[in-house]
């Protein structure tokens, strides 16, 4: 049992993601199919026509780009978050068939601050233990889990495509999200950007790929620091 730390892998993409978004969008205005214009179209054009559709919201072509990240040392109540995201699919780790004992955890920095580290861990080796006990008892795995805390770690398979992803960037990286999530959010864009950096250029919360805070009072202000961004809400 140990404290573990997110790592995030993405494991494969849709070759030439910004292509194939591009060539996709060019072949609905275009006698050419996109086999065709996919050997045919200029970096130039690629780049054109990609911030052509990112800007203008016709982001069904960049549903071609599909995005596959192995994410782990992340905590249940992180993954509880991601999974709300529909348009995704997802591969977790089973609490049913995985044995959790001595499981690692994720313990959030606040914890450290304040001091409360030594109770968090032994709360998480009673946990542990109870769990144990409970399995050994004969309770199958799916009753004991009921005991692990929301800190164990998990390990999970996302797909996601690029339009869903420019979802999830923009409520997952803003500073109103939940620390940990936002930094699988912030990993993975980062990711993203280097394999399709004309689909994800702008990508981002809301303030950097919309130019439009919606936060009102709630803002962290990040705003007043992207040029032409306003903030709407109350
Ligand atoms: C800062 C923050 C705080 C949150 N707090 C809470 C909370 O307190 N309680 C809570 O329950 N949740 C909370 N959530 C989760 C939130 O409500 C959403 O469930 C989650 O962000 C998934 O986003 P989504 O539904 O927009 O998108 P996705 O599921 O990622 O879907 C993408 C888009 O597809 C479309 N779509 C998907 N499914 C449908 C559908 N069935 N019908 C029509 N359109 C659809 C929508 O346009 C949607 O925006 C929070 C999220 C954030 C970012």
């Amino acid at each position: 049992m140990a404290e573990t730390h997110l790592s995030v892998k993405l494991l494969y993409n849709t070759p030439n993601p910004d292509s194939a978004a591009a060539a996709a969008a060019r072949q609905c205005y275009s006698a050419k199919g996109a086999s065709e214009l996919l050997e045919a179209l200029s970096q130039d054009e690629v780049a054109k026509l990609v911030r052509q559709v990112v800007k203008s919201g016709h982001h069904s072509v960049l549903e071609h780009a599909s995005f596959t990240f192995a994410a782990e040392g992340i905590s249940r109540a992180c993954t509880h978050q991601l999974v709300r995201h529909r348009i995704a699919s997802y591969s977790q780790q089973s609490q049913r068939y995985v044995k959790a004992k001595d499981f690692n955890f994720i313990m959030p920095a606040s914890v450290k601050t304040k001091g409360k580290e030594r109770e968090f861990i032994d709360f998480m080796a009673a946990s542990a233990a109870l769990y144990s006990s409970l399995c050994d008892s004969g309770i199958g795995k799916e009753d004991a889990r009921f005991v692990l805390p929301n800190a164990c770690e998990t390990k999970i398979v996302v797909t996601m495509n690029g339009r869903e992803l420019l979802h999830f960037f923009e409520k997952r990286t803003c500073s109103r999200a939940q620390w940990e999530i936002r930094a699988l959010a912030e990993e993975m864009m980062r990711l993203c950007k280097e394999r399709a950096p004309l689909i994800f250029e702008n990508a981002g919360p809301s303030c950097v790929c919309n130019l439009v805070c919606p936060e009102g009072k709630m803002s962290c202000g990040r705003w007043k620091s992207v040029p032409g961004c306003v903030l709407k809400g109350d």
